[in-house]
């Protein structure tokens, strides 16, 4: 299902990817919008899978290499994953992370929940530090339920799946 998106964000992504020095290309609006707009720290495949119908030309490659392109560049992040593929954050504001070590779901945590002292400027070798942030280890309310369900109830088909509609 497609939002409509006010004026006013589009054209901040346009600016984005001017800024960025990036050239303006329809999936590359597409991907910062997706991003924006999408808190379940998606997998490149994630973002391709939900483009391709409407770029049918968009490869898994071309999705990967502009993520990491827009990683570089500021405009989403890697957020390290414990295990599987790689995944992006186009939700720049300051925020912790919190893992479900249940079912792998990644969610977002304001920083007042959690706040930390300032971070250096510096940590040596060249390493000019430009944020902090957390990962905490939670069982979610889902797989709390389950586990107090306990036996075989819940355990027909316990897939994740994201929350928002396919686009
Ligand atoms: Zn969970
Ligand atoms: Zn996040």
């Amino acid at each position: 299902m497609e939002t409509v998106e006010p004026r006013h964000a589009r054209r901040s992504q346009v600016e984005t990817l001017r800024a960025a020095g990036l050239r303006i290309t329809g999936p590359r609006l597409a991907i910062l919008r997706l991003l924006q707009h999408d808190t379940n720290h998606p997998t490149a495949e994630q973002v391709f899978r939900r483009l391709r119908s409407r770029y049918p030309s968009l490869s898994l490659a071309t999705v990967y290499n502009t993520l990491t392109a827009f990683a570089r560049r500021g405009l989403c992040r890697r957020v390290p994953p414990f295990e599987g593929p790689q995944r992006f954050d186009g939700m720049l504001d300051p925020h912790h992370h919190a893992l479900c070590t249940g079912c792998g779901r990644l969610f977002d945590v304001p920083v007042e929940v959690y706040g930390l002292p300032p971070p250096p400027a510096e940590l040596g070798d060249g390493l000019s530090v430009h944020g902090v942030q957390l990962t905490f280890q939670v069982l979610c309310a889902s797989c709390q339920a389950e586990a107090a369900g306990g036996g075989d109830r819940g355990k027909a088909d316990h897939t994740v799946q994201p929350t928002h509609e396919e686009v």
